[in-house]
């Protein structure tokens, strides 16, 4: 996401303080910064409550275009689940979601309260009743095609696919007909949502990416 080290730095320390037993790790490594520690989460949601601590590691890389990663360092998560890889590093939400959110202004709190801490959320609440609170983002694929239906606003995946397609070759003209085929004008239909992926390079990027395995996968 394109982080310099002053840009972040004040969002680091607002995690800090809200996260008091999260702590930074010495290092002389300025290709990333590292907190570890405990976070204490404490949600409830249709009459289910946790509060709970979790042992994390978090990468936050700078200036590159990786996002924050979070790891299990406790092994609070079983080894199965499907949102976790087999490192410890958890599969939070697709890239492209979280990259959105990043790009719509999230700081590092936000990203920790509104993504890091549901996962967990998530995880004890398909634990014990078998399904997911907010209903399950896919893993992978599914994922990808999910996400791109939530920020298009548009559930039929064939014009999703079409979208795709027109960001991949960065073309943007709003007056002519959408690529999403409505025979709508862009401005009109889909402009809105597509156009921070044709217009911003990382967006940009990861969006062509996931375009490319989809064709791989169709
Ligand atoms: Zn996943
Ligand atoms: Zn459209």
């Amino acid at each position: 996401m394109r982080i310099d080290y002053n840009h972040i730095r004040p969002q680091i320390d607002e995690l800090l303080m809200s996260y008091s037993d999260l702590k930074e790790e010495d290092t002389e490594n300025n290709a990333s910064i590292i907190l570890f520690g405990r976070v204490s989460i404490n949600r409830s949601y249709n009459g289910f409550t946790i509060d709970k601590k979790y042992d994390i590691k978090i990468l936050i890389p700078l200036n590159n275009d990786e996002l924050p990663d979070v790891w299990d360092i406790g092994n609070h998560i079983d080894k199965i689940y499907i949102h976790r890889y087999p490192d410890g590093k958890l599969c939070l939400e697709t890239e492209a979601f979280i990259a959105f959110c990043f790009y719509n202004g999230y700081s590092l709190l936000q990203w920790m309260k509104n993504i890091v801490e549901p996962y967990y959320f998530s995880y004890e609440y398909y634990s014990r009743f078998g399904e997911f609170p907010y209903g399950d983002r896919g893993h992978n694929l599914v994922g990808i095609i999910e996400t791109y239906q939530q920020i298009f606003k548009e559930s039929d995946c064939a014009k999703v696919y079409k979208l795709l397609r027109a960001i991949s070759q960065r073309k943007y003209r709003g007056h002519l007909p959408c690529p999403c085929e409505s025979g709508m004008i862009t401005r009109k239909c889909h402009g809105r949502l597509i156009y921070p992926f044709i217009s911003d390079d990382y967006l940009f990027s990861i969006a062509k990416r996931d375009y490319s395995r989809l064709c791989e996968a169709i």
